[in-house]
Protein backbone atom coordinates (compact mmCIF):
# COMPACT_ATOMS: atom_id res chain seq x y z
CA UNK A 1 0.00 0.00 0.00
CA UNK A 2 1.18 3.30 -0.71
CA UNK A 3 2.14 6.08 1.96
CA UNK A 4 0.41 9.28 1.75
CA UNK A 5 3.22 10.91 0.82
CA UNK A 6 3.98 8.84 -2.25
CA UNK A 7 0.18 9.18 -3.08
CA UNK A 8 0.40 13.00 -3.16
CA UNK A 9 3.38 12.66 -4.92
CA UNK A 10 1.93 10.51 -7.88
CA UNK A 11 -1.13 12.80 -8.29
CA UNK A 12 1.54 16.24 -8.46
CA UNK A 13 3.80 14.51 -11.51
CA UNK A 14 0.11 14.59 -13.22
CA UNK A 15 -0.70 17.95 -13.16
CA UNK A 16 3.08 19.58 -11.74
CA UNK A 17 5.98 19.58 -13.54
CA UNK A 18 8.43 17.03 -11.58
CA UNK A 19 5.36 16.97 -8.76
CA UNK A 20 7.08 20.12 -7.37
CA UNK A 21 7.16 23.91 -7.44
CA UNK A 22 10.62 24.41 -7.20
CA UNK A 23 13.37 21.77 -8.39
CA UNK A 24 15.69 21.94 -5.34
CA UNK A 25 12.27 20.38 -3.53
CA UNK A 26 12.49 16.72 -6.26
CA UNK A 27 14.91 14.81 -3.96
CA UNK A 28 16.83 14.84 -7.11
CA UNK A 29 19.37 11.98 -7.15
CA UNK A 30 18.40 10.94 -4.09
CA UNK A 31 16.21 7.79 -5.06
CA UNK A 32 13.29 8.71 -2.72
CA UNK A 33 9.67 9.94 -2.94
CA UNK A 34 10.32 13.55 -2.00
CA UNK A 35 8.77 14.79 1.43
CA UNK A 36 5.27 16.58 1.47
CA UNK A 37 5.29 18.60 4.85
CA UNK A 38 1.62 18.81 6.56
CA UNK A 39 2.87 21.46 9.14
CA UNK A 40 5.66 22.56 10.78
CA UNK A 41 6.35 23.98 14.51
CA UNK A 42 9.52 25.22 16.16
CA UNK A 43 12.43 22.77 14.78
CA UNK A 44 10.21 20.46 13.73
CA UNK A 45 8.09 19.71 10.75
CA UNK A 46 5.44 16.87 10.19
CA UNK A 47 4.92 15.11 6.92
CA UNK A 48 1.76 13.99 5.40
CA UNK A 49 2.21 10.41 6.93
CA UNK A 50 2.81 11.88 10.91
CA UNK A 51 6.72 11.21 10.67
CA UNK A 52 7.97 14.08 12.55
CA UNK A 53 11.69 15.39 11.55
CA UNK A 54 14.58 18.09 12.96
CA UNK A 55 14.66 20.77 10.40
CA UNK A 56 17.83 22.33 9.30
CA UNK A 57 16.46 23.62 5.99
CA UNK A 58 14.49 26.00 7.52
CA UNK A 59 12.49 26.95 4.05
CA UNK A 60 16.21 27.47 2.39
CA UNK A 61 17.11 30.06 5.26
CA UNK A 62 14.17 32.40 5.76
CA UNK A 63 13.00 31.15 9.13
CA UNK A 64 15.68 32.26 11.58
CA UNK A 65 12.79 31.93 14.35
CA UNK A 66 11.74 28.56 13.34
CA UNK A 67 8.23 27.55 12.41
CA UNK A 68 4.96 29.26 12.87
CA UNK A 69 6.53 31.74 15.51
CA UNK A 70 3.88 33.18 17.69
CA UNK A 71 4.45 36.81 17.16
CA UNK A 72 5.06 35.87 13.34
CA UNK A 73 1.77 34.41 13.37
CA UNK A 74 -0.46 36.86 15.49
CA UNK A 75 0.92 40.37 13.12
CA UNK A 76 0.30 38.20 9.89
CA UNK A 77 -3.18 36.85 11.22
CA UNK A 78 -3.99 40.47 12.31
CA UNK A 79 -2.64 42.13 9.02
CA UNK A 80 -4.72 39.51 7.28
CA UNK A 81 -8.00 39.96 9.15
CA UNK A 82 -7.52 43.86 7.78
CA UNK A 83 -6.80 42.72 4.34
CA UNK A 84 -4.36 40.75 2.62
CA UNK A 85 -3.54 42.91 -0.85
CA UNK A 86 -4.17 46.12 -1.96
CA UNK A 87 -1.76 47.30 -4.34
CA UNK A 88 -2.32 50.78 -2.74
CA UNK A 89 0.89 51.74 -0.41
CA UNK A 90 0.56 50.93 2.63
CA UNK A 91 2.07 52.45 6.56
CA UNK A 92 3.41 48.87 7.34
CA UNK A 93 5.54 49.42 4.41
CA UNK A 94 7.03 52.36 5.23
CA UNK A 95 7.38 51.10 8.91
CA UNK A 96 9.70 47.97 7.45
CA UNK A 97 11.74 50.01 5.75
CA UNK A 98 12.14 52.87 8.34
CA UNK A 99 13.71 50.17 10.20
CA UNK A 100 16.00 48.45 7.82
CA UNK A 101 17.46 51.73 6.79
CA UNK A 102 19.15 52.91 10.02
CA UNK A 103 20.79 49.36 10.55
CA UNK A 104 22.82 49.42 7.76
CA UNK A 105 24.88 52.17 6.41
CA UNK A 106 25.15 51.14 2.57
CA UNK A 107 21.32 50.94 2.79
CA UNK A 108 19.52 54.81 1.93
CA UNK A 109 16.37 53.69 0.19
CA UNK A 110 14.65 50.24 -0.36
CA UNK A 111 12.56 49.17 -2.90
CA UNK A 112 10.22 45.99 -1.37
CA UNK A 113 9.21 42.93 -4.37
CA UNK A 114 8.25 39.47 -3.84
CA UNK A 115 11.31 37.54 -4.47
CA UNK A 116 15.51 36.96 -4.62
CA UNK A 117 14.88 36.71 -8.17
CA UNK A 118 13.42 40.04 -8.47
CA UNK A 119 15.44 41.73 -6.17
CA UNK A 120 18.52 40.35 -7.93
CA UNK A 121 17.05 41.09 -11.45
CA UNK A 122 15.95 44.52 -10.32
CA UNK A 123 19.29 45.17 -8.68
CA UNK A 124 21.06 44.47 -12.15
CA UNK A 125 18.93 47.01 -14.72
CA UNK A 126 19.63 49.37 -12.24
CA UNK A 127 23.33 49.14 -12.44
CA UNK A 128 22.58 49.32 -16.45
CA UNK A 129 20.30 52.36 -16.37
CA UNK A 130 22.78 53.97 -14.22
CA UNK A 131 26.11 53.67 -15.79
CA UNK A 132 24.43 53.15 -19.64
CA UNK A 133 26.90 49.71 -19.34
CA UNK A 134 25.98 46.59 -20.62
CA UNK A 135 27.84 43.85 -18.88
CA UNK A 136 27.58 42.28 -15.36
CA UNK A 137 30.20 39.94 -13.91
CA UNK A 138 29.47 36.95 -11.64
CA UNK A 139 30.97 34.21 -9.73
CA UNK A 140 31.06 30.63 -10.25
CA UNK A 141 28.72 28.45 -8.10
CA UNK A 142 26.89 31.72 -6.95
CA UNK A 143 23.02 31.79 -6.90
CA UNK A 144 21.05 34.73 -7.58
CA UNK A 145 17.80 33.19 -8.36
CA UNK A 146 16.44 32.32 -12.11
CA UNK A 147 16.39 35.70 -14.51
CA UNK A 148 18.38 34.80 -17.75
CA UNK A 149 21.76 36.64 -17.27
CA UNK A 150 22.02 34.95 -13.59
CA UNK A 151 21.53 31.32 -14.18
CA UNK A 152 25.47 31.79 -16.48
CA UNK A 153 27.27 29.03 -14.29
CA UNK A 154 24.72 29.43 -11.53
CA UNK A 155 24.71 27.11 -8.38
CA UNK A 156 22.41 25.74 -6.23
CA UNK A 157 19.87 23.70 -7.83
CA UNK A 158 21.27 25.03 -11.39
CA UNK A 159 24.50 22.93 -11.00
CA UNK A 160 22.48 20.10 -11.94
CA UNK A 161 21.88 21.28 -15.46
CA UNK A 162 23.93 22.45 -17.91
CA UNK A 163 26.62 25.20 -17.24
CA UNK A 164 24.18 27.43 -19.07
CA UNK A 165 20.86 26.84 -18.27
CA UNK A 166 18.07 26.15 -21.74
CA UNK A 167 16.27 29.03 -23.15
CA UNK A 168 18.71 31.65 -22.54
CA UNK A 169 20.28 33.77 -25.86
CA UNK A 170 23.50 34.01 -26.57
CA UNK A 171 23.18 37.82 -26.31
CA UNK A 172 22.34 37.15 -22.63
CA UNK A 173 25.33 35.03 -22.07
CA UNK A 174 27.77 36.87 -23.95
CA UNK A 175 26.53 39.97 -21.36
CA UNK A 176 27.51 37.33 -18.31
CA UNK A 177 30.92 37.24 -17.60
CA UNK A 178 31.80 34.62 -14.89
CA UNK A 179 34.89 34.47 -12.78
CA UNK A 180 35.85 32.37 -9.92
CA UNK A 181 35.57 32.93 -6.49
CA UNK A 182 38.06 33.89 -3.74
CA UNK A 183 40.64 34.23 -6.83
CA UNK A 184 42.31 37.65 -6.23
CA UNK A 185 44.80 37.62 -9.32
CA UNK A 186 41.95 36.74 -11.52
CA UNK A 187 40.15 39.39 -10.20
CA UNK A 188 42.97 41.80 -10.98
CA UNK A 189 43.87 40.47 -14.15
CA UNK A 190 40.11 40.75 -15.21
CA UNK A 191 39.74 44.84 -14.01
CA UNK A 192 43.20 45.36 -16.41
CA UNK A 193 41.03 44.15 -19.73
CA UNK A 194 39.44 46.60 -22.12
CA UNK A 195 36.07 44.54 -21.40
CA UNK A 196 36.11 45.82 -17.97
CA UNK A 197 35.06 49.51 -19.04
CA UNK A 198 31.79 47.41 -20.28
CA UNK A 199 31.24 46.64 -16.88
CA UNK A 200 27.92 48.17 -15.17
CA UNK A 201 28.19 45.56 -12.02
CA UNK A 202 29.60 43.03 -10.45
CA UNK A 203 27.21 40.24 -8.28
CA UNK A 204 28.55 38.28 -5.58
CA UNK A 205 26.94 36.61 -2.45
CA UNK A 206 29.48 37.86 0.20
CA UNK A 207 29.30 34.90 2.02
CA UNK A 208 28.37 32.32 -0.65
CA UNK A 209 25.67 30.07 0.48
CA UNK A 210 24.25 28.30 -2.91
CA UNK A 211 27.93 25.82 -3.38
CA UNK A 212 27.51 25.30 0.03
CA UNK A 213 28.50 27.80 2.44
CA UNK A 214 32.48 29.23 1.32
CA UNK A 215 33.52 32.56 3.38
CA UNK A 216 35.52 35.01 1.69
CA UNK A 217 38.95 34.79 2.09
CA UNK A 218 40.62 37.49 3.83
CA UNK A 219 40.69 40.89 1.70
CA UNK A 220 38.65 39.31 -1.68
CA UNK A 221 35.68 41.67 -1.11
CA UNK A 222 37.44 44.71 0.19
CA UNK A 223 39.53 43.69 -3.27
CA UNK A 224 36.05 43.57 -5.43
CA UNK A 225 35.24 47.08 -3.66
CA UNK A 226 38.25 48.44 -4.83
CA UNK A 227 38.14 47.33 -8.46
CA UNK A 228 34.69 47.94 -9.13
CA UNK A 229 35.18 51.58 -7.48
CA UNK A 230 37.98 52.17 -10.00
CA UNK A 231 36.12 50.85 -13.01
CA UNK A 232 32.78 52.98 -12.10
CA UNK A 233 30.78 49.58 -11.99
CA UNK A 234 28.31 49.06 -9.03
CA UNK A 235 29.54 46.27 -6.64
CA UNK A 236 25.74 44.48 -5.64
CA UNK A 237 25.76 42.40 -2.78
CA UNK A 238 22.96 39.39 -2.82
CA UNK A 239 22.75 39.30 0.41
CA UNK A 240 19.24 36.99 0.50
CA UNK A 241 20.72 34.42 2.32
CA UNK A 242 23.17 36.37 4.72
CA UNK A 243 20.76 39.05 4.98
CA UNK A 244 19.36 39.42 8.86
CA UNK A 245 20.93 35.72 9.02
CA UNK A 246 24.83 36.34 9.72
CA UNK A 247 24.05 39.38 11.68
CA UNK A 248 21.55 42.43 11.94
CA UNK A 249 23.69 44.35 9.19
CA UNK A 250 24.45 40.82 7.05
CA UNK A 251 27.74 39.94 5.60
CA UNK A 252 28.63 44.09 4.97
CA UNK A 253 28.30 44.46 8.75
CA UNK A 254 30.74 41.93 9.42
CA UNK A 255 33.34 42.74 6.84
CA UNK A 256 33.25 45.98 6.88
CA UNK A 257 32.32 46.56 3.24
CA UNK A 258 30.01 49.17 1.82
CA UNK A 259 28.49 48.15 -1.59
CA UNK A 260 26.42 50.06 -4.05
CA UNK A 261 23.20 47.92 -4.13
CA UNK A 262 22.20 45.02 -1.55
CA UNK A 263 19.87 42.50 -2.26
CA UNK A 264 17.76 41.40 0.72
CA UNK A 265 15.37 38.14 0.64
CA UNK A 266 14.45 35.00 2.73
CA UNK A 267 14.58 36.23 6.22
CA UNK A 268 13.29 39.73 5.56
CA UNK A 269 9.49 38.69 4.85
CA UNK A 270 9.58 36.28 8.26
CA UNK A 271 8.60 33.17 5.98
CA UNK A 272 6.29 35.10 3.93
CA UNK A 273 7.12 36.01 0.25
CA UNK A 274 9.11 39.38 0.49
CA UNK A 275 12.04 40.90 -0.82
CA UNK A 276 14.10 44.04 -1.94
CA UNK A 277 16.82 45.96 -3.50
CA UNK A 278 18.39 48.48 -1.38
CA UNK A 279 21.43 50.98 -1.90
CA UNK A 280 22.94 54.42 -2.36
CA UNK A 281 19.61 57.02 -2.87
CA UNK A 282 21.30 58.20 -5.66
CA UNK A 283 21.33 54.52 -7.58
CA UNK A 284 18.00 53.69 -6.23
CA UNK A 285 16.62 57.14 -7.11
CA UNK A 286 16.66 55.49 -11.34
CA UNK A 287 13.61 53.66 -10.39
CA UNK A 288 10.34 54.31 -11.63
CA UNK A 289 8.32 56.18 -10.98
CA UNK A 290 11.10 58.81 -9.98
CA UNK A 291 13.49 57.48 -12.76
CA UNK A 292 13.46 56.16 -15.78
CA UNK A 293 14.39 51.93 -14.93
CA UNK A 294 11.23 49.99 -14.60
CA UNK A 295 10.00 47.51 -11.92
CA UNK A 296 6.84 46.81 -10.73
CA UNK A 297 4.79 44.31 -9.34
CA UNK A 298 1.36 43.49 -8.15
CA UNK A 299 2.19 41.64 -4.76
CA UNK A 300 4.88 44.10 -3.98
CA UNK A 301 5.54 45.56 -0.55
CA UNK A 302 2.53 42.52 0.44
CA UNK A 303 0.67 43.86 4.15
CA UNK A 304 0.92 40.22 5.08
CA UNK A 305 4.38 39.95 4.23
CA UNK A 306 5.66 42.99 5.67
CA UNK A 307 3.65 42.83 9.42
CA UNK A 308 5.69 39.25 9.40
CA UNK A 309 8.87 40.91 8.52
CA UNK A 310 8.57 43.41 10.98
CA UNK A 311 7.68 41.52 13.43
CA UNK A 312 11.19 38.94 12.91
CA UNK A 313 13.11 41.58 12.84
CA UNK A 314 11.57 43.00 16.22
CA UNK A 315 12.44 39.52 17.63
CA UNK A 316 16.61 39.89 16.09
CA UNK A 317 16.77 43.31 17.56
CA UNK A 318 16.25 41.62 20.74
CA UNK A 319 19.33 41.86 23.05
CA UNK A 320 21.50 38.60 22.63
CA UNK A 321 19.39 37.46 19.50
CA UNK A 322 22.57 36.49 17.58
CA UNK A 323 24.45 35.15 20.29
CA UNK A 324 22.23 33.11 20.93
CA UNK A 325 22.08 31.15 17.46
CA UNK A 326 25.93 31.24 17.49
CA UNK A 327 26.01 29.35 20.53
CA UNK A 328 23.53 26.90 19.46
CA UNK A 329 25.33 26.60 16.14
CA UNK A 330 28.90 26.06 18.19
CA UNK A 331 27.05 23.09 20.21
CA UNK A 332 25.85 21.50 16.95
CA UNK A 333 28.80 22.07 15.26
CA UNK A 334 31.41 21.53 17.74
CA UNK A 335 31.40 18.07 17.98
CA UNK A 336 31.25 17.06 14.39
CA UNK A 337 34.06 19.09 13.75
CA UNK A 338 35.90 17.10 16.33
CA UNK A 339 34.73 14.02 14.61
CA UNK A 340 36.77 14.71 11.74
CA UNK A 341 39.69 15.93 13.21
CA UNK A 342 40.11 12.91 15.05
CA UNK A 343 38.80 10.39 12.14
CA UNK A 344 40.44 12.12 9.85
CA UNK A 345 37.41 11.63 7.51
CA UNK A 346 37.63 13.46 4.38
CA UNK A 347 34.72 15.93 5.06
CA UNK A 348 34.51 20.08 6.33
CA UNK A 349 32.22 21.75 8.18
CA UNK A 350 32.44 25.49 6.90
CA UNK A 351 30.17 28.19 8.52
CA UNK A 352 29.48 31.67 9.52
CA UNK A 353 27.19 32.11 12.68
CA UNK A 354 23.87 30.17 11.48
CA UNK A 355 24.70 28.92 8.32
CA UNK A 356 26.79 26.27 7.26
CA UNK A 357 27.36 23.13 5.09
CA UNK A 358 28.80 19.66 6.14
CA UNK A 359 30.86 18.88 2.89
CA UNK A 360 31.62 14.93 2.42
CA UNK A 361 34.86 14.18 0.10
CA UNK A 362 36.28 17.66 0.54
CA UNK A 363 38.43 18.70 3.15
CA UNK A 364 38.46 22.45 2.23
CA UNK A 365 35.87 24.59 -0.34
CA UNK A 366 37.19 27.75 -1.77
CA UNK A 367 35.68 28.11 -5.04
CA UNK A 368 33.59 26.06 -7.67
CA UNK A 369 37.28 23.83 -8.09
CA UNK A 370 36.78 22.31 -5.06
CA UNK A 371 33.80 21.12 -5.58
CA UNK A 372 34.39 18.81 -8.55
CA UNK A 373 35.37 15.59 -6.03
CA UNK A 374 32.11 15.27 -4.07
CA UNK A 375 30.41 12.53 -4.68
CA UNK A 376 26.80 12.54 -5.09
CA UNK A 377 26.33 9.15 -4.54
CA UNK A 378 28.09 9.67 -0.68
CA UNK A 379 25.80 12.34 -0.42
CA UNK A 380 22.72 10.36 -0.79
CA UNK A 381 23.65 7.90 1.82
CA UNK A 382 24.55 10.35 4.00
CA UNK A 383 21.14 12.39 3.59
CA UNK A 384 19.12 8.82 3.41
CA UNK A 385 20.84 8.03 7.26
CA UNK A 386 19.79 11.03 8.43
CA UNK A 387 16.30 11.55 7.10
CA UNK A 388 15.69 7.74 8.78
CA UNK A 389 16.45 8.93 12.48
CA UNK A 390 13.97 11.89 11.88
CA UNK A 391 16.70 14.63 10.89
CA UNK A 392 16.13 17.13 7.65
CA UNK A 393 18.74 18.48 5.65
CA UNK A 394 18.65 20.14 2.74
CA UNK A 395 18.07 17.53 -0.11
CA UNK A 396 21.44 18.66 -2.06
CA UNK A 397 25.19 18.40 -1.14
CA UNK A 398 26.11 21.78 -1.93
CA UNK A 399 23.30 23.85 0.05
CA UNK A 400 23.54 25.80 3.31
CA UNK A 401 21.78 24.15 6.28
CA UNK A 402 20.10 26.69 8.87
CA UNK A 403 19.79 27.14 12.46
CA UNK A 404 17.00 28.82 14.07
CA UNK A 405 16.12 30.28 17.66
CA UNK A 406 13.58 27.66 18.02
CA UNK A 407 15.99 24.86 17.91
CA UNK A 408 16.21 23.05 21.06
CA UNK A 409 19.45 21.98 22.63
CA UNK A 410 18.25 18.40 23.11
CA UNK A 411 17.56 18.23 19.27
CA UNK A 412 20.91 19.73 18.73
CA UNK A 413 22.66 17.49 20.62
CA UNK A 414 20.76 14.20 19.36
CA UNK A 415 21.79 15.56 15.38
CA UNK A 416 24.95 15.82 16.34
CA UNK A 417 25.39 12.29 17.46
CA UNK A 418 23.79 10.83 14.92
CA UNK A 419 26.54 12.16 12.56
CA UNK A 420 29.12 12.10 14.67
CA UNK A 421 28.55 8.53 14.43
CA UNK A 422 28.34 8.40 10.93
CA UNK A 423 31.31 9.74 10.65
CA UNK A 424 32.88 7.52 12.76
CA UNK A 425 31.10 4.63 10.99
CA UNK A 426 30.48 5.41 7.92
CA UNK A 427 32.60 8.02 6.63
CA UNK A 428 36.31 6.88 6.22
CA UNK A 429 35.22 3.95 4.36
N1 LIG B 1 20.02 35.10 -4.16
C1 LIG B 1 20.44 34.14 -3.32
C2 LIG B 1 21.77 34.28 -2.66
C3 LIG B 1 19.64 33.02 -3.06
O1 LIG B 1 20.07 32.07 -2.23
C4 LIG B 1 18.38 32.94 -3.69
C5 LIG B 1 17.51 31.77 -3.45
O2 LIG B 1 17.85 30.82 -2.83
C6 LIG B 1 17.98 33.96 -4.56
C7 LIG B 1 18.81 35.03 -4.76
C8 LIG B 1 16.65 33.90 -5.24
O3 LIG B 1 15.65 34.09 -4.31
P1 LIG B 1 14.15 33.55 -4.60
O4 LIG B 1 14.22 32.07 -4.52
O5 LIG B 1 13.33 34.19 -3.52
O6 LIG B 1 13.77 34.05 -5.95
Amino acid sequence: MRSATEEIFLKACRVIPGGVNSPVRSFKGLSMTPMIVESGSGDLIRDVDGNEYIDFCCSWGPLILGHAHPAVVLAAQEQIAKGSSFGIATEVEQKLASCIVPLIPSVEKIRFVSSGTEATMTALRIARGYTGRPKIVKFAGHYHGHSDSLLVQAGSGVSFVHPIASGITQGVVADTICLPFNDASTLRSFFRTPEASQVAAVIVEPIAGNMGVVLPEAGFLQLLRAETAKAGSLLIFDEVITGFRVALTGAQGLYGIDPDLTCFGKVIGGGFPAAAVAGKARFMDCLSPLGQVYQAGTLSGNPVAMRAGLETLAQLERPGFYELLEKKTARFAQPIEEAIKKTNAPACLQRCGSMFTLFLGARKVRNKDDLKPLDEERFALFFRALFKRGIYIPPASQEAWFISSAHTDEHLDYAAQVIVEYIHNVLPN
